[in-house]
């Protein structure tokens, strides 16, 4: 388990302005790091990802029984941020049952057709359950806000201040309402640095099992890379809040995004201090009774196992 000392430090406190710069993307050479001793961190930081995995998997069964509460996990970032990968290595121990990925793309015409919120509300996760937005609601107020003309049919042209003001306040409303609902909503910003960001394409071009993933609008959002550095600072400043925190977690080395972010998801859950539902007086009755007649069966041994259900 990290120190909530030091996990307390990637949390936007809420009403802060963000200066994206104070935040490290490379954890190893910080301070913090240096004291832990540089050879140990990547062994550790594994140590934590493996420890977190098991516990995560205890937390979303107990998740699951005590059906009272979802778990939302947004994630944001840059490209070649390494968000696929996070979910992926974060969550391969959950059962699969328990929970849903969805990733957005450009919005369908049909999606255009509704207020920006809907095709996010269709995906939330049920009670019981971990839903994960690989990109999420927060594309709104970051892609479209370098490019507003990406906004879609029935939008404003040249959208001012107030536009993106009245759509944290409709965000910061919706998180409102599902905290109010029982969903934990933990919110990731993968913080990539722009030299990694050009080591990880020129691996994709390097690399012919990963040039599927390459894209030339890869390339030329990078040329806007200040205008999204702005947005995200934009929208973390206004959207970060105690009930749907933002964390800010240094991507330039993937181990440590990882322990991070496996850390702060199933620390937060547990922090919800679910139970297992109380069974009833009547039920445990039926649960004795259940075993007392399990019990006799096993013990018969003569019987062979294809009479036991006709015979019984
Ligand atoms: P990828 O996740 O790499 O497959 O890319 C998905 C693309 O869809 C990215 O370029 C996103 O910026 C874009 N996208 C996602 N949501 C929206 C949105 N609401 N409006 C416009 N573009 C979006
Ligand atoms: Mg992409």
């Amino acid at each position: 388990m990290i120190p909530q000392k030091l996990t307390r430090q990637f949390v936007v406190e809420p009403g802060s302005k963000v200066d994206l710069k104070k935040f490290p993307t490379d954890w190893t050479k910080t301070k913090d790091a240096e004291a832990l001793g540089k050879n140990l961190i990547k062994e550790r930081a594994n140590q934590i990802l493996e420890e977190s995995r098991k516990r995560l998997d205890a937390a979303q069964d107990l998740l699951y029984a005590s059906d009272t509460h979802s778990v939302l996990l947004v994630f944001q970032a840059m490209d070649a941020a390494g968000k696929d990968g996070t979910i992926r290595h974060v969550m391969s121990g959950v059962n699969p049952q328990g929970c849903q990925v969805y990733s957005f793309k450009k919005p369908s015409a049909e999606e255009w057709d509704h207020n920006f919120l809907w095709r996010y509300m269709k995906a939330l996760p049920e009670r019981g359950r971990i839903g994960i937005f690989n990109r999420s609601y927060y594309e709104d107020v970051l892609v479209v806000k370098v490019h507003p003309e990406w906004l879609g049919p029935g939008q404003p042209a040249n959208p001012d201040d107030k536009f993106w003001e009245q759509r944290y306040e409709d965000i910061n409303n919706f998180e409102k309402h599902l905290a109010r609902n029982g969903t934990l909503v933990l919110k990731f910003f993968l913080h990539l640095s722009k030299d990694e960001q050009r080591k990880r394409f020129l691996d994709r071009l390097n690399d012919p099992n990963k040039h599927w993933k390459f894209s030339d609008a890869d390339l030329a959002e990078r040329e806007h890379w200040k205008d999204y550095q702005r947005a995200f600072e934009d929208a973390l400043s206004a959207t970060s809040t105690k009930r749907a925190p933002w964390h800010v977690i240094p991507a330039d080395r993937k181990f440590i995004a990882r322990a991070l972010v496996a850390d702060i998801i199933v620390s937060a859950i547990e922090d919800l201090k679910l139970e297992y539902p109380k069974v009833s007086p009547e039920k445990l009755a039926a649960i004795e009774a259940a075993r007392a007649k399990l019990e006799k069966k096993s013990n018969n041994k003569e019987q062979p196992a294809d009479q036991e259900e006709t015979t019984a």
